[in-house]
């Protein structure tokens, strides 16, 4: 599909940002933005790159009502040469259409998906910071906009796509963080719509987020939702945990996101000499192999969390250091060698860079 480029006035231009070491996470945007409309009987139409600002939509558009949604998260990286990365963006165009699968909305078809954020980020170069740890976070959402109250799939979707230039996620950047099982509220169920990237799941996880901060935690790890006994995820990451020569991680069975950088640091695991279990992990078990010291470390892998070192699990009450509490060896080489391919600083073996 052709994707039309319309004009940036001079007043849509932004000051960019002078500082690139206070970025932060998610806080500013740039110039422009890409969308494209879905319509009943017409599929896919009008993609274009247009100036950033405010959608105007009927305030009975149903995305306000009942949430029907769906977002990725990718990153652009800038190289020393200059030349731009993107990491293994396919799988979020697949992921973008899993999702869009379980919440009844059209196929974005991976060519318009890639094409789209490829025309905007390369228009948009710019606003790619190049300090150490920075990146352009890209954004692709769908939303329906149909304005009809009623409980049923929408005949007029957005997707579109913004850009971001990024920091650290955590503020505390790579230092270990606090993290609180969650022993009372659940993320997921079988069946639910877990492994799905839509915003429903992050608005119902709020409220344990909330509870787990006052107590001085960073994150909950979501435990299943039927048994409260099997370790799911963190808010945005999956999570590992390294033995003296294994990694352990949840398994894909419907309820977690099958995150990209879950299944990059499964290879690069294998890779570092590590043999990968991916099997349903008691929190009973978890917590005792903790404390025995068998576990040596625990951490979150993401698009925008990047390698998280985990530095103590509290469970029931009970808090325990994972190892010494920093940042275990493996979790260094984990973090090394998935950002040198993603800077172009060392060899990427696995065809991950476009
Ligand atoms: N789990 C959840 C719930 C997430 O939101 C994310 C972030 N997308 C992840 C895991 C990590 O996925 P990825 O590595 O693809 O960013």
């Amino acid at each position: 599909m052709d994707i039309k480029v319309l004009p940036l006035p001079e007043e849509s231009k932004k000051s960019k940002f002078t500082d690139e070491s206070k970025l932060g996470f998610g806080k500013i945007f740039t110039d422009r933005m890409f969308i494209a409309e879905w319509k009943v009987n017409q599929g896919w139409v009008d993609a274009r790159v247009q100036p950033y600002g405010p959608f105007s939509l009927d305030p009975a558009a149903l995305v306000f009502h009942y949430a029907q949604e769906i977002f990725e998260g990718l990153k652009a990286y800038k190289w020393q040469d200059g030349s731009i990365a993107l990491f293994r963006p396919e799988m979020n165009a697949r992921r973008f259409n899993i999702s869009a699968d379980r919440l009844c909305m059209p196929e974005v078809p991976e060519e318009l998906f890639l094409e789209g954020v490829k025309q905007l980020v390369s228009l948009e170069r710019d606003w790619i910071p190049s300090a150490e740890g920075t990146s352009l976070y890209i954004r692709p959402t769908m939303m329906a906009v149909e304005p009809v109250l009623g409980v049923k799939p929408s005949d007029h979707y957005y997707f579109y796509v913004i850009l971001s230039p990024v920091g650290a996620y955590y503020a505390s950047g790579f230092n270990p963080i606090k993290i609180m099982v969650e022993d009372s509220y659940v993320r997921a169920v079988p069946g639910g719509t877990g492994e799905a990237k839509t915003g429903g799941n992050y608005a119902s996880s709020l409220k344990a987020g909330l509870e787990a901060k006052k107590k001085g935690y960073d994150q909950v790890l979501w435990l299943d939702g039927v048994n409260k006994r099997y370790i799911e995820e963190v808010g945005a990451m999956n999570m590992f945990f390294a033995y003296a020569d294994k990694v352990v991680t949840a398994p894909l069975a419907g309820s977690i996101l099958n995150g990209i950088t879950r299944d990059s640091v499964l290879k690069l695991s294998d890779k570092l000499g590590f043999s990968v279990e991916e099997r349903p992990i008691d929190v009973n078990e978890l917590m005792a192999d903790i404390r025995s010291g068998k576990i040596k470390e625990a951490f979150g892998s993401g698009t925008a969390a990047v390698i998280t070192p985990v530095g103590s699990l509290c469970y029931k009450n009970e808090s325990v250091d994972v190892g010494n509490g920093g940042v275990g060896s493996l979790t260094q080489r984990l973090y090394d060698t998935l950002t040198g391919i993603q800077y172009g600083k060392i060899a990427d073996p696995f065809g991950w860079i476009q």
